[in-house]
């Protein structure tokens, strides 16, 4: 076969590994490596579900060899193989969503700071070696094939002659340069070294021919000169034990975090490591992790959600859905209980009793650890909830607010008070003795709510409020309907209830006396409002917009914003402020010129729907009244 050439993207993720002037080049060992653990457990897998291959687990292995003549070193293993069309499509392209990812962010950053944070898979045999080749047979295959690359010229596929199953990668090591030396990944003790610190939980043995040198017996004694003499023996590298099964003295942070970024395919260090081992009903260790920033796809369609499933040591299920809930969705990590068997299907999962025990235990863990973090490390907590914050409250909301009493203390918002977030039980401590309820405004920002008519009452009375920006905030809130006992209070749907008995009379008084005015402004608006009021809630405003009964006016822009949704309307009501000049100005025209006043009306009250970020229907038409009044 001629030679063929890359994908252009794969083309690129080459250049960046060939060029590249980072420092730990190591990690291409752990890379091929993992891709070699894979390559069995492929093959593993398949013995599992039929046992027609005739193989055990302890058939299965993965060989390093060294050249160091040749300047090779070889990773060998006996998995699944690759045919000759897999080794086209796998070798020539980037497959994984890690790879591609990795090929995203490599856009936008510098390259050096990026490719250890990465799995960047094959491709990064390419930083330490100028040539690479594949000696490949599939399981079961009649032929070998062999793979061959220099790099960005391309590859070449041809015959080969591997006699038995499984995969061989040959890399011939660049020449050392003055800032860099390749000879080091031909040393045994670097490698050595590289397995355990890398590769260790590997659960298939890692094997290399390892030598030996001693003192000879009877040498080195009675005066003898001691000579020296060498064996070798193959020896396995790595302890297979899994991370997860270590103690925790036996596992750094630094390990945990490695072992994270490679499997979940994250390029920053998790948040917080979440560990927890039970015996008893559910039997089974937990490695959870909490990621520092919400992957690209988070909140789209196409995030799955779920934990890795090992039965005993075996991997059965890379992502079990059914071992979270939708509120915590964005946990990664594995379980591990040997409760389980290894053949269960997912549909026998699904409704496997163990599972949910786990499930639910492992609900609360993640709850009680979120909590801790809320209460011990702040700032933590608040980069985890810019994060995930949505989801907790998306959490209260979703399924008739079935988890809303364990996420209630887990959320946070912005509050009036210094711009910063607090958590509900904060807000009610810091409640003035004679508040009765929680107050909250809906807008785009801080400063639009706090900038609303109505907003202006409760801050003279120095009471907070909370700022809610997200969609689904208010839907949360009133799914929660009270807090400790108190009721929430939208300041611009509900009655506020911030007036005295005096002053409460005062404007029923004024209401009373002006019935006709109100009557006929209503009457000048039709439709539009269901009422129109005199207010005792604004101060230096002229008019506001509040709405009566279940749906704020935030509720109606968000239910309308949602396709194939059936549109709904708020219940608005026009306030306007009794003690305001313009209300003198409304009495006047009443009385004189009724054309006039129906014009006020109008404008008034689009400057009302202005003012509470409603768009208006037709502004040219407001700009016109607005020009007629001028
Ligand atoms: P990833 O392993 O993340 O998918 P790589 O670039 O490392 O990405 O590898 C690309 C693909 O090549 C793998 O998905 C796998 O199908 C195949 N592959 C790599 N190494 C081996 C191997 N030793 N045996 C069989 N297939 C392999």
């Amino acid at each position: 076969m001629a030679m063929k050439e890359f994908q252009a993207e794969s083309k690129r993720l080459l250049d960046l590994m060939i060029n590249s002037i980072y420092t730990h080049k190591e990690i291409f060992l752990r890379e091929l490596i993992s891709n070699a653990s894979d390559a069995i457990d492929k093959l593993y897998y398949r013995t599992l579900e039929d046992g027609a291959t005739g193989l055990s687990r302890e058939d299965f292995f993965i060989r390093l060899d060294v050249d160091k003549e040749a300047r090779t070193l070889s990773i060998t293993e006996n998995g699944i193989g690759m045919t000759q069309e897999e080794l086209d499509n796998n070798l020539g392209v980037i497959a994984r969503s890690g790879s591609l990812q990795f090929k995203q962010e490599a856009e936008q950053k510098e390259d050096v700071d990026i490719i250890g944070q990465f799995g960047v898979g094959f491709y990064s045999a390419f930083m330490v070696s100028d040539q690479v080749t594949v000696d490949t047979r599939a399981f079961g295959a009649d032929e070998a094939w062999h793979w061959e690359s220099e790099g960005l010229a391309g590859y070449e596929i041809t015959p080969g002659t591997k006699a038995d199953r499984g995969t061989t990668i040959t890399l011939h090591l660049k020449a050392d340069t003055e800032d860099e030396n390749y000879s080091e990944f031909l040393d045994q003790f670097r490698i050595q070294q590289l397995v355990k610190k890398y590769s260790d939980y590997i659960r298939y043995p890692i094997r290399m021919e390892v030598s030996h040198t001693h003192v000879k017996e009877g040498t080195g004694v009675d005066g003898k000169e001691p000579e020296y003499e060498t064996h070798t023996e193959v020896e396995t590298l790595n302890s297979m034990t899994p991370l997860w099964k270590k103690s925790r003295s036996e596992v750094s942070e630094e390990e945990l975090n490695a072992f994270y970024k490679e499997k979940f395919y994250d390029w920053q260090d998790p948040l917080k490591v979440i560990r927890s081992s039970t015996e008893g009903a559910a039997t089974y260790t937990a490695l959870l992790f909490l990621p520092s920033h919400a992957p690209m796809d988070y909140y789209t369609r196409e995030y799955e959600k779920g934990l890795q499933l090992y039965a005993s040591g075996v991997l059965i299920m890379d992502k079990c859905a059914d071992l979270l809930p939708d509120c915590f969705s964005f946990v990664k990590g594995l379980v591990d209980s040997q409760d389980l068997s290894l053949n269960i299907s997912r549909e026998m999962l699904q409704h496997d009793r163990q599972l949910k025990l786990i499930a639910s235990r492992l609900e609360k863990k993640i709850a009680s650890e979120l909590q801790s973090m809320l209460n011990n490390d702040r700032e933590k907590y608040e980069q985890f909830w810019k994060a995930f914050g949505l989801q907790l409250k998306y959490g209260m909301y979703d399924n008739y607010g079935a988890k809303k009493d364990e996420l209630k203390d887990l959320v946070l918002f912005t509050s009036s008070a210094e711009k910063k977030l607090t958590t509900l039980k904060e807000y009610v401590s810091r409640m003035k003795p004679e508040q009765k309820y929680i107050y909250y405004g809906c807008g785009e920002t801080v400063e639009r709510i706090l900038g609303l008519p109505q907003a202006e009452a409760l801050q003279e009375k120095g009471y907070e409020m909370l700022c809610l920006m997200d969609n689904v905030d208010e839907f949360a809130l009133r799914m929660l309907m009270k807090y400790d006992d108190k009721e929430f209070r939208n300041i611009s749907a509900d009655d506020l209830e911030l007036e005295s008995a005096e002053e409460k009379e005062k404007t029923q008084a004024l209401a009373e006396e002006n019935k006709d005015l109100l009557a006929f402004v209503k009457d000048a608006l039709g439709d539009k409002v269901k009422d129109v009021r005199v207010s005792g809630k604004l101060k230096s405003h002229p008019v506001c917009i509040t709405t009566d009964g279940m749906i704020s006016t935030e509720m109606e822009k968000v239910i309308n914003a949602m396709p194939a949704q059936e549109k709904i309307k708020a219940q608005r009501v026009l306030e306007i402020n009794g003690e305001h000049p313009i209300f003198q100005r409304l009495q006047e025209l009443y009385a004189k010129d009724k054309d006039r006043l129906k014009l006020y009306a109008e404008v008034l009250y689009d400057q009302a729907l202005l003012i509470e970020g409603i768009s208006l229907e037709d502004p040219s038409d407001f700009s016109q009244k607005l020009c007629q009044l001028l």
